[in-house]
């Protein structure tokens, strides 16, 4: 195996995946998601079926369903509700990507694949601070040492915007079936999702974006 892909069943893992079985093929990628309390149990079945659609050769879900005895916030939580916050909205999910990045290069390892990659942006950054390119390449060099193997982290949209990975997804041919069959949506509603979310709105407004160019 080549590659481990964090697959969220959100756009940017989608497109992730897309690029990974594009460079690898198909038969040498995995994919790995964490159901971790998230309100919706949609996006794991959004993400069985995206790796379903590419036909990659493992996909995997493990269940963190202790994170939230841990931490609380409104992913988690039903009963909070979303908020755009002073320094960054109260959808973050304390410490989550260094979790899922740990955990999958350990399957990595496993597999013998040398690549992890994750979807996060900092170009698009709504104060989540592990999702900034200082973190991952910290990740990185922590994980190398706790498992004295070499793992790459790869984040092909690092500093792309949301119209940017809108263009990449039309150049692959994806446009039309990653807006149809991937879940942003803090809601938890499939495709152009709810409208109003933080994530619907940095979505819909990138797609707006690229088909006015
Ligand atoms: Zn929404």
């Amino acid at each position: 195996m080549k590659a481990v892909v964090i697959l969220s069943g959100g756009q940017d893992s989608a497109l992730c995946l897309a690029l990974a079985v594009r460079k690898y093929g198909a038969d040498q990628i995995a994919a790995l998601t964490f159901a971790y309390g998230q309100r919706h149990s949609i996006e794991t079945r959004y993400a069985r079926r995206l790796a379903r659609h590419f036909a990659i050769a493992e996909h995997k879900v493990v269940r963190l369903g202790f994170y939230k005895d841990l931490t609380s916030n409104a992913l988690l939580d039903s009963k909070t509700k979303i908020r755009r916050g002073k320094k960054c909205p109260n959808t973050v999910v304390e410490g989550r990507n260094a979790i899922f990045l740990q955990l999958a290069a350990v399957w990595a390892k496993t597999l013998g694949a040398t690549a992890v990659y994750t979807g996060v942006s900092e170009a698009d950054f709504s104060g989540y601070p592990d999702c900034r390119e200082r973190f991952i390449k910290a990740e990185e060099k922590a994980i190398r040492l706790a498992l004295d193997y070499p793992i790459r982290i790869v984040t092909p949209f690092m500093h792309s915007s949301k119209a940017e990975e809108w263009a990449l997804a039309d150049r692959l041919g994806l446009l039309d079936y990653i807006n149809a069959n991937t879940v942003t949506c803090y809601n938890g509603i499939p495709g152009k999702g709810c409208g109003k979310c933080p994530a619907c709105l940095l979505r819909n407004r990138g797609l707006a974006e690229y088909l006015s160019v």
